[in-house]
């Protein structure tokens, strides 16, 4: 499913695939780390200057000095460079780790990161997670992510799930395999979200953890009656 993993990692991956513990799976861009800031500022340290004119990063990065636009294969190299010392600038989103804690806690969730990244930057991202007290696993592939959620729901496919991500595909990919899941949709970084989308059928927007730890909270204790 997703390469260079810790042992302890395939270990827990494996047990949370055989628990019926409610799970909450979780995006870590702009949901457990913040992301489009500090990429922000790692352009500015290339004399780059990032403008929130449309949801996409194409088109809206320009070069500082004289003002046109950056094209999209240089936009990969910039993400490219940018993952390869992630660890040096992205930092946890606000009440993250205390939100997670307690809904582990009062409801006896289960936490699992679920990445769209090369799992190439596993161990980098990895090491900064730990670092801010985020030690639960994590799975960084690049295949959809409904389908690592359905690995985790072979052995328990009605247990209840909770999904956070900031892209819409996202929460597509995940409703298609697991339909009763609550698609919570976060975004850290507050300027972009005028211009979203609109939210598939289904998602509910959410500005913050605090926000998202009530509504997970009170999913799981209604779901509780039924397990
Ligand atoms: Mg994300």
């Amino acid at each position: 499913m997703a390469f260079d993993m810790t042992a302890e990692e395939i270990r827990r991956i494996e047990a949370l695939a055989r628990s019926k513990s409610p799970l909450i799976v979780c995006d870590v861009d702009e949901v457990v780390l913040e992301f489009v800031a500090p990429f922000i500022r790692f352009l500015e340290s290339r004399e780059h200057e990032f403008r929130s004119d449309s949801f996409h990063l194409t088109g809206n990065i320009y070069v500082k000095n004289t003002g046109h636009p950056v094209e999209k294969k240089n936009i990969s190299r910039f993400l490219n460079d940018f993952f390869a010392e992630h660890d040096g600038w992205q930092t946890p989103v606000s009440e993250a780790r205390a939100s997670l804690q307690s809904l582990e806690a009062e409801h006896g969730a289960e936490v699992v990161f679920l990445t769209a990244m090369p799992p190439r930057h596993h161990a980098r991202r990895r090491g900064l997670l730990d670092a801010h007290g985020l030690t639960q696993p994590m799975i960084a592939t690049e295949d959809a992510k409904g389908q690592a959620l359905a690995v985790l729901l072979q052995t328990h496919p009605d247990r209840p799930v909770a999904f956070l991500d900031d892209l819409p595909a996202n929460h597509l990919s995940i409703l298609e395999a697991a339909p009763a899941t609550l698609a919570l949709h976060m975004m850290a970084y507050e300027p972009l979200r005028r211009h979203l989308p609109p939210l598939p059928d289904g998602v509910k927007s959410v500005k913050d953890w605090p926000q998202a730890r009530t509504e997970i909270s009170t999913f799981l204790a209604n779901t509780a009656g039924l397990r």
